[in-house]
C-alpha cells in the first residue's frame, strides 16, 4: 500500500521550547499531523513543536517502531469531536468578549465545526487507553 503522507504510521516527536519536555505521539493513520500541539507538562502553557528524529538523537527507523510506551495517539477526528471543540471555542470566545453573545449559536457552531472537521482528515489526539479500547 502506497502511503500519501510521510508521517503516516510513525512516532511523531514534539518538543516544548519553553520547558524542554518531549512527547512522542503515534500517528495511527495516513494523515497529516499538526506542526505544534499544546505542551502537556504540568504548569507549562506553551506549544510544543514537531521536531525531526535526529534532533532527539534518534534515527529515522525509530519513528517506524510499533508504538510502545506511547501515551497518546493521533486519530482522525470525528464530526462529534469537531463539534465539541467548536462549542468550547465559541463558549470561550463569548465568555472572553471576542464574540457577541447575540450571535446565532446554531449557525456559528455549524460553520466552525465544518472548518475544524475539514475534509474529514483533521487529526485529534486521544489517550492510549481510549485508542486501545476502540477499533481504528
Ligand atoms: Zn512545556
Amino acid at each position: 500500500m502506497k502511503l500519501k503522507h510521510s508521517e503516516a504510521f510513525r512516532i511523531m516527536p514534539y518538543k516544548c521550547p519553553k520547558c524542554g519536555f518531549v512527547e512522542y505521539i503515534w500517528n495511527s493513520r495516513d494523515g497529516l499531523t499538526p506542526f505544534s500541539i499544546k505542551c502537556i507538562k504540568k504548569g507549562c502553557d506553551s506549544l510544543a513543536d514537531h521536531v525531526f528524529p535526529h534532533v532527539m538523537n534518534k534515527d529515522e527507523e525509530f519513528t517506524r517502531l510499533a508504538p510502545r510506551n506511547i501515551d497518546r495517539y493521533f486519530v482522525t477526528m470525528s464530526w462529534r469531536q469537531a463539534r465539541s471543540i467548536a462549542k468550547d471555542r465559541i463558549q470561550n470566545a463569548v465568555e472572553y468578549g471576542y464574540l457577541d453573545p447575540q450571535i446565532d449559536y446554531v449557525e456559528t457552531i455549524e460553520k466552525l465545526t465544518e472548518s475544524i472537521y475539514g475534509e474529514g482528515h483533521a487529526p485529534c489526539i486521544i489517550p492510549a487507553e481510549q485508542y486501545k479500547s476502540t477499533v481504528h
